[in-house]
């Protein structure tokens, strides 16, 4: 996965930094960063972007959200950029609950954000190195990603960041204490579409109650820009069922919420060959429970810095904060 620094970097003068994490976090840091001139580079494992706020595609074209299922602004700054995305196109009120939906697609306002910069996609950072010419990035096969950057940004959740700074053998003392108090709820969730009537007239219901197997139902055509000829359901287990059934295999955990799925809805539920399609996603590290309750973890020393949901919180807004507040550190540096 070589990258070329001749093509995405631009004049050599610039200051570069590599982001990595294409997720809310990555690309709110990536925007403000680029805007103020420095030169941005961000490498994604994912085949797209957007992280969390993700859209499935299915080889017959249909597509459907399976990671956030909305984002709210509550900041001003956050709201006005929301604001934005809705006059561009990109997002639109969903429900009666002041939410809003990347349209036609979950993940357009990152893919809005991100335009006209260098992403790498499908791409494992696996090591970190300083030397005296700055920060290199490495795959698993050793290979160079990327090197002599003044700053590398992890936004990945904080587990998997955790993992990934340790081996840049760095002495930051505050560093890991605060990425072990992040704690996640993982997220099993079923994608089901189906033929015939609405199962419910909403747009979407929540589970209120504790011990249901699952948490959140949707449909997903529902959502402006999407088909709404579309029946497709998106069900989230809620976080202890998709706990004692982590590690099952994803067709099993597709019949089993589907089962659970007829039990919630009752009578007049998607059965038999009324089912066109029921596919589960693990989302390992879905939902923050316990975050770090500071925006992000910046070393001006070291030029390391940490953002993302796990810093404020698990929602969309929470990670666009804490990738503008690592941004406006390093620009302060
Ligand atoms: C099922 C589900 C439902 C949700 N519903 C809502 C909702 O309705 N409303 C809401 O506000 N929030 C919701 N959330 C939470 C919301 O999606 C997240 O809080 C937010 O998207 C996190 O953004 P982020 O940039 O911090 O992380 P992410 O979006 O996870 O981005 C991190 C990126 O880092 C990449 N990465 C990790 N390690 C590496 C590596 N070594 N090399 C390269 N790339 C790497 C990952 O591929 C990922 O794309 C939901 C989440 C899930 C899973």
């Amino acid at each position: 996965m070589a990258f070329d620094r001749r093509q995405r970097y631009g004049s050599p003068n610039m200051k570069s930094v590599a982001i990595i994490g294409a997720g809310m976090a990555g690309a709110a840091a990536a925007r403000a960063l680029s805007a103020a001139g420095l030169r941005v580079a961000l490498f994604d494992k994912g085949r797209g972007i957007g992280g969390r706020m993700a859209t499935r595609r299915f080889p017959d074209e249909s597509s459907v959200d399976h990671g956030a299922q909305y984002f709210s602004a509550r900041d001003a700054g956050f709201a006005a950029l929301v604001a934005e995305w809705t006059a561009a196109g990109v997002a639109a009120p969903w429900g009666s609950a002041g939410w809003s939906v990347g349209t036609p697609a979950m993940t357009s306002p990152v893919r809005a954000m991100l335009a006209g910069l260098g992403v790498t996609t499908g791409c494992t950072v696996a090591r970190l190195a300083r030397d005296g010419q700055g920060w290199r990035l490495s795959d698993a096969t050793g290979h160079t990603l990327a090197d002599r950057l003044e700053a590398v940004l992890v936004t990945a959740p904080a587990p998997q960041a955790r993992d990934l700074v340790a081996t840049a053998g760095v002495t930051w003392p505050a560093l890991k204490p605060a990425l072990d108090r992040v704690r996640y709820a993982p997220c099993w969730t079923l994608m089901l579409e189906h033929r015939g009537d609405p199962v419910f007239a909403e747009t979407q219901r929540r589970e209120r109650d504790p011990d249901a197997a699952i948490a959140w139902i949707a449909r997903d055509g529902t959502k402006p820009g999407r088909d709404p000829a579309c029946e497709t359901l998106v069900v989230n287990a809620a976080p202890g069922w998709s706990r004692t059934h982590l590690e099952r295999a994803p067709d099993e955990v597709a019949a089993l919420l589907t089962t659970e799925l007829r039990r919630a809805l009752g009578p007049g539920s998607p059965a038999g060959d009324r089912v066109v399609r029921a596919v589960a996603h693990r989302w390992r590290y879905a939902m923050v429970e316990t975050a770090m309750d500071t925006p992000c973890l910046w070393s001006p020393e070291l030029g390391l810095g940490i953002a993302g949901d796990g810093c404020l919180g698990g929602r969309v807004e929470a990670a666009y904060l804490s990738g503008t507040a690592l941004a406006a550190q390093v620009l302060a540096r």
